[in-house]
C-alpha cells in the first residue's frame, strides 16, 4: 500500500492537466465547448450536449453554491486536521456544473448547503488543488458566518 496523503492527487492527462495546474496563475480552468458554450466537467474530449469536439480550458470565476457536503471524521495522517468537510460545489457559470473539492479556512459546523464559496488553491507538487473557502468574510466581532437560519 502507498503511504496515504491528506489529499488524494490526481493523475494528469491531456483532458485534465488544465484544471488541475491552472491555479500557477490563479484560474479555474474548466473545460468549455467552442461550438455551444457549454462548461464540461469532469474533462472529457466531446461535448456532451452538441457532440463537438472543439473544448478548451476556459477560466471561470472561481465562484459557487455548496450543492451538498459530508463530514470526514477519518484521520488519514497524523497531521490532518478533522473533522474536514467534503464538499459539491455548484459552479456559479452552469447550472450543474459541479466538483468535488474541499471547504477549508470554516469550521465544519458553519457550513450549509447554499453557502456562497470561492476558490483558493493549494499547490502540491505539480498539481494545483482547486479548493473553496466561505466567500462572505467574518465580521470584526468575529461573528460566525451567516446561514440560512
Ligand atoms: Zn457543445
Amino acid at each position: 500500500m502507498n503511504q496515504p496523503t491528506p489529499r488524494l492527487l490526481p493523475s494528469l492527462d491531456t483532458d485534465n492537466k488544465s484544471f488541475w495546474t491552472g491555479g500557477e496563475r490563479g484560474e479555474l480552468l474548466i473545460q468549455r465547448c467552442l461550438a455551444c458554450g457549454h462548461y464540461i466537467h469532469p474533462p472529457v474530449p466531446v461535448c456532451p450536449k452538441c457532440l463537438g469536439r472543439d473544448v478548451e480550458a476556459a477560466p471561470v470565476s472561481g465562484k459557487a453554491l455548496i450543492a451538498s457536503y459530508t463530514l470526514n471524521h477519518q484521520q488519514w495522517v497524523p497531521n490532518l486536521e478533522i473533522p474536514y468537510v467534503i464538499a459539491i460545489v455548484e459552479l456559479a457559470e452552469q447550472q450543474g456544473l459541479r466538483l468535488t473539492t474541499n471547504i477549508i479556512n470554516c469550521p465544519p459546523d458553519n457550513v450549509y448547503i447554499g453557502m456562497p464559496v470561492s476558490v483558493v488553491f493549494e499547490k502540491q507538487e505539480e498539481i494545483f488543488l482547486p479548493l473553496f473557502e466561505p466567500r462572505e468574510q467574518r465580521d470584526e466581532d468575529g461573528a460566525p458566518y451567516p446561514g440560512p437560519s
